[in-house]
């Protein structure tokens, strides 16, 4: 199918499952795990307890023993019972963390549960130590915590809480917002420039004094679904949101590329230029990975937000058939554009009540199923083949060049239990 084709009947306006239970996904602090990858001289000081220092190091993994620019400042019972102390301690903690990394030009003062509910005044501290620590350090604050962040919102708040202090211009500029990892950031911008489309900027920067500001003529694009707070913060500096389908597979890219190059009025015949061979590359790497989904059936518990724009890939670009498609929360002003090209069929949910959503899901025995570390071992167990949601948001998945593996983090759990069944049968 051509992407020039939307289906008769997109998603749009198709009926939402609002769901509100148990829920089975990460809090806003794993955000941290890449982000402080691509703030190169940022750190990430949690104020929270020994479960979000627990938290953090079992998703960072083997990442915990190369120096990383992230801790946890554990709140103790002390702490708890004098809250005048913890912010005595909290600036203590911050004046020898800084001593001791001079590197570090941005903190970000990062709250959890045991932080919010004793009403730890984060967003005061980081304004007080701003002003100690400045111009050298910024300090700024946001939450990561379970109780108003699920997985990738953590990148939102933090992206958001940056936006009121960008210097402001007026000059006409894109600026690509989301955390990508540098060398699909890089691919992005050399197409871009080849459109001749130069005046761009990125949020996150990799450093504090790398250029980044905003104004009443910044237009700025998404790369990923789940940055609804920094958009309303944006339009509220001014500049004004290019709504497009998120750039993931051949078909993804070459739309959202085609949004931004219709804003600044790029002509056809350079559009062509730019990307055919990429296409060509991207639409050929996609056929070969997607052999193995062509005709199976996928269901997604709601992870990161990126459900939406994944299920129309996996659903125009590989040949799958979507039966649910669960999210965390579903922003039509962002993913509308996805949803406009996902066929009518599959259920939509927004939220989680998990019981209820297992019980769907066994019924329904789908192919492929994309959830979290903590359902995929026992669905597999129950016989069902999963792909682990994380893997998405840690991988480089954007973009034509990696089109082609994105495709293969699908198809592979579908070629291992082919090749497991083989050698049982041998
Ligand atoms: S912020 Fe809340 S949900 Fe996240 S690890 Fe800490 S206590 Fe757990």
């Amino acid at each position: 199918m051509s992407f020039d084709t939307p289906p008769a009947a997109g998603c749009r306006d198709a009926p939402i499952l609002k769901q509100r239970g148990q829920h089975e996904v990460f809090c806003g602090l794993t955000g941290i795990i890449w982000l402080h990858r691509k703030m190169q001289d940022a750190f990430f000081l949690v104020v929270g307890s020994r479960t979000c220092a627990h938290l953090l190091q079992s998703a960072a993994g083997v990442m915990i023993f190369a120096e990383p620019r992230f801790g946890t400042v554990i709140l103790e019972e002390t702490d708890l019972a004098g809250l005048a102390d913890a912010q005595d301690e909290l600036e203590r903690e911050v004046a020898r963390l800084l001593t001791r990394r001079p590197d570090i030009r941005q903190l970000f003062l990062v709250g959890s549960c045991p932080s919010e509910v004793i009403k730890l005044d984060l967003a005061r501290a980081a304004e007080r130590l701003t002003l100690t620590h400045s111009p050298h350090v910024r300090v700024l604050n946001y939450s990561g915590s379970g109780i108003e962040t699920t997985f990738t919102q953590g990148e939102d708040a933090c992206l958001a809480s940056m936006v009121p202090t960008l210097p402001e211009t007026d000059a006409r500029q894109l600026m690509l917002v989301g955390a990508l990892p540098d060398v699909v950031e890089d691919q992005a911008l050399e197409l871009l420039a080849q459109m001749g489309i130069e005046a761009v900027c990125v949020l996150p920067t990799r450093r504090r004094d790398d250029p980044l500001s905003v104004g009443p003529n910044t237009v700025f694009a998404l790369t990923q679904p789940f940055l609804g707070d920094t958009l309303t913060a944006l339009e509220r500096r001014g500049a004004r949101h290019l709504p497009a389908p998120f750039p993931f597979g051949e078909q993804g890219t070459t739309a959202w590329l085609r949004a931004v190059a219709d804003e600044f009025g790029v002509d056809d015949a350079t559009f062509e230029r730019v990307t055919a061979a990429p296409r060509t590359r991207a639409a050929r790497a996609v056929t070969q990975a997607a052999e193995t989904l062509a005709g199976k059936s996928v269901f997604f518990f709601p992870d990161s937000q990126l459900e939406i724009p994944l299920a129309r890939f996996l659903t125009r670009e590989c040949g799958m058939t979507a039966i649910e498609v669960g999210a965390p929360f579903i922003h039509k002003s962002i993913v509308g554009p996805d949803l406009e090209l996902l066929e009518t069929g599959p259920q939509l949910a927004e939220g989680q009540d998990v019981d209820c959503q297992l019980d769907r899901c066994r019924a329904a025995r789908p192919d492929l199923t994309v959830c979290g570390l903590g359902l995929a071992n026992p669905l597999e167990a129950e016989g069902l083949a999963t792909k682990w949601a994380i893997e998405l948001v840690f991988t480089p998945v954007h973009f034509y060049e990696q089109a082609g593996d994105l495709a293969g983090l699908f198809s592979r759990p579908l070629r291992r239990r082919a090749a497991l069944r083989l050698e049982a049968a041998e």
